[in-house]
């Protein structure tokens, strides 16, 4: 993975998060907030962190925001703060930017200021935890479009010891696996047909949200 440069405005729970997460994995990361407490405490954790207010157009010039390839906004409570600092960084030409939204309409709103990606954080953990809490075997569900998800599932007993072909997963549900995660981090992504499922695999499936409810109501 190539070094790249990341700027995250608004450090609380969400953004810090995410600050720390890219800089661990050798990201570059500035980290702003306009909170001296909120810096401090991650000053440590990133490339750099600086206190500054992301509603500031000249603030966010003198830190060079516009050469960031990629720019997240993490300020999630104070909304018209929100949608300043994406309009902002917008007019400045980023490449990517990525901005947490409270609830659909402040998603709307950021759709229509240019924001490449709008997250709904509470929303998509709620929705992962549910699943997980329905059916142990889900691990994980992302959204990939309001009609289409990516499902992570722990092969069942009645799957081990059968090959893909045998599961016929395909032909009776719609959906299809993508890769299969085993034990020691192996992934294997090209699956084939005659490939076995053994014990504690991961399948990963992507399908549209009706049949993989189909496909986790008669497997798990
Ligand atoms: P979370 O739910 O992820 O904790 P919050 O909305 O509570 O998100 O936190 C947002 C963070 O953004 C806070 O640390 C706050 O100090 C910061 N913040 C709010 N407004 C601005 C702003 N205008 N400029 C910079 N940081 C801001």
């Amino acid at each position: 993975m190539s070094l790249k440069q990341f700027a995250v405005l608004g450090l609380g729970r969400f953004g810090s998060s995410i600050a720390k997460t890219l800089y661990d994995m050798g990201h570059e990361v500035l980290a702003i907030d306009n909170s001296e407490e909120k810096v401090q405490a991650i000053a440590n954790m990133v490339t750099q962190a600086v206190q500054a207010d992301s509603t500031d157009e000249k603030s966010l010039k003198a830190l060079g925001i516009r050469n960031f390839p990629c720019v997240v906004i993490a300020i999630g409570q104070d909304i018209q703060a929100s949608i300043m600092a994406t309009l902002i960084v917008k007019e400045m030409g980023v490449e990517h930017i990525v901005v947490k939204a409270q609830n659909p309409l402040h998603g709307k709103v950021l759709e229509k200021i240019g924001a490449h990606r709008i997250v709904y954080p509470e929303r998509d953990m709620g929705y992962r935890v549910a699943h997980n809490l329905l059916s142990p075997n889900i691990l994980d569900y992302i959204e990939l479009s309001p009609d289409y998800s990516i499902l992570e599932f722990v092969a069942t007993s009645s799957m081990i010891g059968k090959t893909i072909k045998d599961l016929n997963i395909r032909a009776e549900f719609g959906i299809n696996i993508m890769a299969i995660k085993s034990e020691k981090d192996a992934i294997n992504v090209a699956p084939r047909a005659e490939d076995l499922i053994h014990e504690d695999d991961v399948l990963v499936v992507v399908g549209h949200n009706d049949d993989l409810r189909e496909f986790e109501g008669k497997m798990a």
